[in-house]
């Protein structure tokens, strides 16, 4: 098909991460701009060909058609805390600029119970009674292991808002959700599996972390946040402050929004390739679409061996 006008070229980006993530010291991507602004493409590098496709959507209708018109002018987040000590976790929450939710790693491999129930009680110690704590185990628990682990939880947490992810099926999490106070909130089970919605036939979730990028983009969110009939959480895929707002873009859309989001993740990026990244004031991040500046876009471009590997797989998902 002939283009009237050349595109803008795609830009192979790469910047350092704070901590390590999924074995990670920095995160790479492609942005790509069309007449509706930039989209961003970054498919983790275990994500087939076939299963980048849903990632490059986001990208595209992020390019080409922009997203739906918001409801609200700022969206509430959480702070990450991840496995650390108590005293590193009371100084994460309290450097959290207002962040009145903490999502707290937990069953992370080689820690023990007194490890976790130490860092929820100096997370709840931070937040004050008001906040909300949950916990991610990412689906590394059996069923009776959740069970067990989580009443110790609740217990140090105060209260917990809820458990992400407790283990890896759908059919787990059900029974997880049967035999346990907490509510239960699916992640990988939505955004990793074939049906999303067998969560909803199964009764295996309370809420639906929901995230732009592997599905599909903002408006296949907001049609299975309809079909799920759920709370939503919006959480990002550790994007750049361009792929963010995507995933901002989707909270300000959906209908009813009643848990703090998982996007304020650009601050675990050394850098970032907009000059005033979409970070958290109060507690929120306000709803806006930040363009990439030309100097930043230039100070990480990625190398040439890289930004190969990154057209290469654009090409794919294209094709
Ligand atoms: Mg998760």
């Amino acid at each position: 098909m002939a283009l009237v006008t050349a595109p803008a070229p795609p830009r192979v980006y790469r910047v350092g991460l704070r901590t390590r993530f999924r074995g990670l010291t920095s995160r790479d991507g492609v942005l790509v701009r069309g007449d509706a602004g930039w989209g961003e493409f970054s498919p983790f590098w275990d994500y087939d060909v076939a299963e980048s496709r849903a990632w490059w959507r986001a990208a595209r209708e992020a390019a080409e058609e922009g997203w739906p018109a918001p409801v609200r002018d700022a969206v509430p987040v959480n702070v990450t805390v991840p496995a650390v000590d108590g005293v590193t976790a009371r100084g994460i929450v309290e450097r959290s600029a207002g962040c009145r939710t903490a999502k707290v790693k937990v069953a992370e491999p080689g820690q023990t119970v007194d490890d976790e129930v130490e860092r929820l009680e100096a997370v709840r110690d931070a937040l004050g009674p008001g906040g909300r704590v949950r916990v991610d185990a990412n689906g590394a628990w059996d069923v009776d292991t959740a069970v067990a682990r989580l009443a110790a939880l609740d217990r140090a947490a105060g209260g917990l808002e809820y458990v992400e992810q407790p283990c890896r099926t759908v059919a787990e999490l059900a029974e997880v959700r049967r035999r346990t106070v907490v509510p239960v909130a699916a992640d990988e089970s939505i955004r990793r599996a074939e049906d999303p919605l067998e969560v909803v036939r199964a009764a295996a979730a309370d809420v639906v972390v929901l995230k732009v990028q592997p599905l599909g983009g903002v408006r296949a969110c907001l049609r299975l946040a309809e079909q799920v009939g759920l709370p939503v959480v919006v959480s990002s895929a550790l994007e750049t402050s361009v792929g963010l707002a995507a995933g901002v873009a989707l909270a300000a859309a959906l209908p009813d929004l009643h848990h703090a989001c998982g996007l304020a993740t650009a601050q675990l990026l050394t850098d970032d390739v907009v000059a005033e990244p979409l970070l958290p004031v109060d507690g929120a991040i306000a709803v806006r679409r930040p363009e990439p500046d030309d100097a930043l876009l230039a100070a990480h471009a990625a190398d040439d061996d890289l930004t190969t590997r990154w057209l290469a797989r654009l090409d794919a998902v294209r094709a």
